[in-house]
């Protein structure tokens, strides 16, 4: 018996993304201001292909001017951040990502901290994640995938989240600390649990929201979860399936969706949740990007 609503992250993305394309025409036509997003991709891993492409054809579609610059597999460091010094200083740029994971010679850190804050789209810069960890979003470029589940349990639980208990799965700079800063930030009691973590499924059971990002397919089961909990799944897992007869790779998240529906209030799918939400947040900051360097306001 399914009872859980299934959150459309599809559908969430497609309206978010119809508004910022609406902002983005008021904002050429009013201030002569096109928001621009520069990615760049070393090497030729095909996972990074796609999520490059996506992103690209998702900036163009919101009326973007969008660039992308593809160096080798074995790009010299020093290359990389000259290319990165160089958007850093081209004012028609407002956005700068670089698609991670690089090639092991190259050192992420130095590559993610070189690009300027006030472009760091990703939100991966120290000074993002110290504004963030502070309270000061006003001006701070938040992660994308947790601020796309952000909104998904706004949409959900409302904006104040006071007296509500949630319970992060996984300590990833990326997605699990950001997502706890945010919830944290909106009144949330928030635990943090990791590989560490001792019984995990007994902290779960104690949250209203869950939010797993791991990389374990179909983990979270329907007796972890609270009756009513709202359940985020950020996991994208490939494993092969046989599906009438025919053994085939399919994508899976980190919660099992179809155990999981049978006790939570509200679900994400995988795929078509939280994937989604991630590349339409990436507009939404590097438009924001480009009215703060007008002197907009966010
Ligand atoms: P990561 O590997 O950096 O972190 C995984 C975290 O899971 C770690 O903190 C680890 O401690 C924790 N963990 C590992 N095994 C565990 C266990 N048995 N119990 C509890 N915690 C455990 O991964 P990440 O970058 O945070 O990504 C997590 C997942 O989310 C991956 O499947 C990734 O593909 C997916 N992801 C999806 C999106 C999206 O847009 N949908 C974006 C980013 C990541």
């Amino acid at each position: 018996m399914t009872v859980a609503k299934r959150i459309d992250g599809k559908a969430r993305a497609a309206a978010l993304a119809a508004s910022i394309t609406e902002k983005t025409a008021a904002l050429l036509k009013k201030h002569g201001i096109k928001p621009g997003l520069a990615v760049v991709i070393i090497g030729e891993d095909p996972a990074s292909q796609v999520y490059v492409r996506n992103k690209k054809r998702t900036a163009e579609s919101c009326g973007f001017h969008s660039v992308q610059h593809t160096l080798p597999k074995n790009a010299a460091e020093s290359d990389v951040l000259k290319l990165i010094d160089e958007l850093n200083n081209d004012t028609a740029i407002h956005g700068i990502l670089v698609q991670l994971p690089l090639p092991d010679h190259l050192d992420e850190q130095a590559i993610t901290q070189a690009i300027t804050p006030s472009k760091d789209v990703d939100g991966f810069h120290f000074v993002n994640i110290g504004k963030l960890t502070a309270g000061h979003t006003s001006d701070a470029f938040v992660p994308c995938t947790p601020a796309g589940c952000m909104l998904m349990i706004e949409d959900e639980l409302g904006r104040d989240l006071s007296g509500k208990n949630a319970v992060v799965i996984g300590r990833s700079n990326i997605v699990g600390k950001p997502m706890a800063s945010l919830l944290l930030q909106a009144n949330a009691t928030v635990t943090v649990t990791h590989s560490r973590t001792k019984d995990l499924s007994k902290v779960v059971a104690g949250a209203d929201i869950v939010v797993a990002a791991v990389g374990r397919p179909d983990m979270v089961k329907a007796d972890w979860v609270k009756p009513g909990a709202v359940v985020i799944d950020v996991g994208i897992n490939r494993v092969e399936k046989t599906v009438d007869g025919e053994t085939k790779m399919v994508l899976t998240g980190d919660v099992d969706y179809d155990d999981v529906s049978k006790v939570a209030a509200a679900i994400t799918p995988v795929p078509g949740g939280v994937g989604p939400m991630t590349i339409t947040m990436l507009m939404a900051n590097t438009l924001r990007s480009a009215r703060l360097a007008a002197g907009l306001g966010a």
